[in-house]
């Protein structure tokens, strides 16, 4: 059996909760999407929490909130899934991209810099991987931030948790996410007016007056799932930190040939959702680690700007070049662990570095 790139943790404790919904007869539009909001919310520290059908949903509603739409550009980074750019022609906005940095897969605050004009009417901030992007610095910028916090919640920048510093955040509970609820996700802000906006839009049914709405909204069946999944979160990345650490002591040995490893800044404390290490070639040590029933993958299948067939986001071809996610996810055992570390250390047989 092949050791899976990821997968969700889920026990009988969630299975519980989403067959008492089940067998309460009201599986969508009950009581237990606002207890996940409320759940979600306290964890955070944030003042309003929406429960959305998807982070795709989610990065929409924030960017109708904030009232970008056509004639006004939306900065994202192309070392994205298209998820993000989705969200960007959904509101008839241009997207503009900019490359990131090598060390983390952010989105680079020079590279923002340079595309910055009086036309951007938001920058889209993905915390990659699990480490939080240069906020502080994003934010002086005096452009509302979004954060993409999809595969970074419970991760923290100056102590205190991605989601609770841009204007408008958006998390993902998609299967493989952080935490998850099948499909879902959510949008946080402390701007109420904003989340208003967003409650608005969010469902069609019941109102006065007539606007564009959508349907975004989450079924109790998946709150259920994420009510208990958050009461996890903690112990989850608390032994995704931990097998991160043994990956990294195990490791280490082989940065002085050709390996680079992931560094966590001071600032910053990663959820380590991937644990992404740069080769020289990836696509052959992934060859070479499925053929040794090792599932590592490329963390990213496109950057967007193959798709437009854009130039000039050297960092982002680089890492496309360079990265491979090992397995890492909290069901992942210490046995499956070792034999992960075994074969990627086999990659550098015998003492030889790899080319
Ligand atoms: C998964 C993901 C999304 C999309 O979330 P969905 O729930 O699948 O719509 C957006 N941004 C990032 C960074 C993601 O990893």
């Amino acid at each position: 059996m092949p050791i899976v790139h990821s997968r969700p943790t889920i026990s009988q404790i969630e299975a519980q909760a989403v067959l008492r919904v089940l067998r309460s007869g009201q599986i969508s539009g009950g009581p237990v999407v606002q207890r996940f909001e409320t759940a979600v919310r306290r964890y955070l520290g944030v003042r309003d929490a929406a429960a959305v059908s998807s982070g795709t949903a989610g990065l929409h509603l924030s960017l109708v909130a904030l009232g970008v739409g056509k004639g006004q550009d939306v900065i994202l980074p192309t070392h994205v899934c298209t998820a993000l750019l989705n969200a960007v022609h959904y509101v008839g906005a241009r997207p503009v991209l900019v490359d990131v940095n090598y060390e983390d897969g952010n989105i680079s605050v020079d590279d923002v810099k340079r595309r910055l004009s009086r036309k951007t009417g938001a920058i889209l901030v993905p915390h990659m991987w699990g480490m939080p992007a240069d906020l502080g610095a994003l934010i002086r910028l005096g452009v509302p931030v979004i954060e993409d916090c999809a595969q970074a919640a419970g991760a923290l920048y100056k102590g205190k948790p991605v989601g609770t510093w841009g204007r408008i955040n958006v998390f993902s509970f998609y299967a493989t996410k952080m935490l998850t609820t099948g499909e879902g996700g959510m949008v946080v802000s402390r701007d109420l007016k904003l989340m208003k906006i967003v409650r608005d839009r969010l469902s069609y049914d019941h109102r006065p007056a007539y606007e564009v709405r959508y349907n975004y909204k989450m079924t109790d069946l998946q709150a259920a799932l994420g009510e208990v999944q958050i009461s996890k979160l903690d112990r989850f990345i608390a032994r995704r930190k931990s097998i991160a650490a043994v990956y990294r002591q195990a490791l280490e040995p082989l940065t002085g040939r050709g390996a680079v490893l992931p560094v966590v800044p001071k600032e910053k404390t990663s959820s380590f959702y991937r644990f992404v290490v740069k080769v020289p070639d990836a696509q052959k040590a992934i060859r070479r680690l499925k053929a040794r029933g090792v599932n590592a993958e490329r963390p990213l299948f496109e950057p967007l700007h193959s798709y437009s067939r854009q130039k000039g986001f050297p960092v982002s071809d680089r890492l496309m070049k360079e990265c491979i996610s090992l397995p890492l996810y909290p069901s992942l055992t210490d046995a499956q662990a070792k034999v992960v570390i075994r074969e990627f250390v086999n990659l550098f047989d015998k003492g030889r570095s790899l080319a």
